[in-house]
């Protein structure tokens, strides 16, 4: 054996590891109340506490300061086998660990040495806030603005759609440094946001699904930020961290959407061989076994996917069109294997006691969330294009 192939089987074997300690704790932890919290659309404290134990907080954070410093294909595999179970959990840690990256990624020494321990440990938790009640998918147009005055700057604007802006306490913040700015992302900056006198929650938002995990409206109000919380101490490359952390974003929604896709075929599969009509399993009759067959598949091909992009990611290359991809099939592949074990499941797909409402609840946000998927399929084109110059 040579020195390559132990490397790499170390490194599978801390992978299985740490896949079979999540397997243990959804078991054991999460599995048997899943619907009272969703249905409660209550907020899983005990649930987080164990996340944190688990470490699951500073996944990808590298180890040097105090994260796990999993790579992107691991992380992968650990979100889809929570989205198999339920798919909120994982919004409690990926937008935290998008705020992380962008430190990790773009923060001055100081940044990385104060914030990336308290991220890894969970102690201090958060996400990102970037889309304002009137911008989503053209953050340029953002209206927040941050205005030097002294050591500090003063904020004021309002974020809207802030995943875990009610129990999390630090935010990546985007703001407009520069009005004026041409071109316009260059007057955008991100600042890495405590709360505190000047920043509140103005209200808890309410959805069709992801219920448990907490959507707010974040309003800042003559809000002061030291300069020091400027990320990376430059103005003018908040775009850039905003867009940047996406990446990792998008193979963690298409993961997600994996793990949807995957629950609602499980559960297709053993309903099917149990329920009866005309007296034979549902599974025997063709019509099913078309509908079996076809959501197997392109959960396959998402899965494939969705690893691809990772690799892509932990290679380091420049990945936004596989990335886009894999988020873009694996969302639509959730949306539409969710539908299809609703009509499997018949009426009981409509009910509450089973689980196939909620995955058609949840799965539609797969196609919303870290750009849409018409955006998804406009990144692919265009770096179709600019990789193959006519
Ligand atoms: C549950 C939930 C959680 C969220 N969490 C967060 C969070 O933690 N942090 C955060 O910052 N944001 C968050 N968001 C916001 C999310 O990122 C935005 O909703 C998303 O980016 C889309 O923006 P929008 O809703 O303003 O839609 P719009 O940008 O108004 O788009 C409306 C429609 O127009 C289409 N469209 C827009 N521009 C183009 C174009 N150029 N070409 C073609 N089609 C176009 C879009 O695809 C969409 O179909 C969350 C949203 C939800 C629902």
């Amino acid at each position: 054996m040579n020195k390559h192939s132990v490397t790499l089987s170390e490194t599978q074997e801390q992978e299985q590891m740490i896949l079979d300690a999540i397997d243990k704790w959804l078991d054991r932890d999460v599995k048997q109340h899943v619907q009272k919290f969703d249905h409660a659309d209550e907020y899983p404290h005990e649930m987080v506490q164990q996340m944190k134990e688990l470490g699951l907080f500073g996944a990808t954070i590298p180890v040097a300061f105090g994260g796990l410093g999993l790579s992107a294909s691991t992380y992968a595999k650990i979100v889809e086998r929570i989205a198999t179970v339920w798919m909120s959990l994982t919004g409690i840690f990926n937008s935290h660990l998008i705020m992380a990256s962008c430190v990790a990624r773009m923060g001055t020494p100081e940044q990385k040495e104060d914030l990336l321990p308290r991220f890894a440990t969970g102690d201090l938790r958060g996400g990102l806030a970037l889309t304002e009640p009137d911008a989503g998918t053209d953050l340029q147009a953002i209206r927040t603005r941050a205005v030097r005055d002294g050591e500090d700057y003063v904020v004021n604007g309002t974020k809207t759609w802030i995943s875990n802006g009610i129990e999390g306490s630090c935010f990546a913040l985007l703001v407009k440094t520069d009005l004026d700015a041409d071109p316009r992302h260059k007057g955008m900056s991100m600042f890495i946001a405590e709360k505190g006198e000047g920043f509140s929650v103005s209200k808890k938002l309410e959805k069709l699904g992801y219920k448990g995990i907490d959507s707010a409206e974040l309003v800042f109000q003559d809000y002061r930020l030291p300069a020091a919380r400027l990320l990376g101490g430059a103005e003018g490359n908040g775009l850039q961290a905003a867009l940047g952390g996406l990446e990792l974003g998008r193979i963690n929604i298409a993961a997600r959407g994996c793990g949807l896709a995957a629950a609602a075929l499980n559960d297709s599969v053993q309903y099917a061989q149990t329920r009866k009509t005309f007296g034979k399993p549902i599974a025997n009759h063709q019509a099913i076994q078309l509908k079996l067959g076809e959501m197997a598949t392109k959960l396959q091909a998402a899965r494939l996917l969705t690893y691809d992009a990772a690799h892509a990611y932990d290679g380091g290359e420049r990945c936004d069109m596989e990335a886009g991809m894999a988020k873009f099939f694996a969302s639509e592949t959730a949306v539409e294997n969710a539908l299809e074990a609703m009509r499997i499941h018949g009426g009981y797909g409509y009910s509450k006691e089973y689980h196939i409402e909620r995955y058609f609840r949840d799965a539609p946000l797969m196609c919303i969330g870290e750009g849409t998927n018409e955006i998804q399929r406009i990144i692919i084109a265009k770096q179709l294009i600019a990789r193959n110059p006519a």
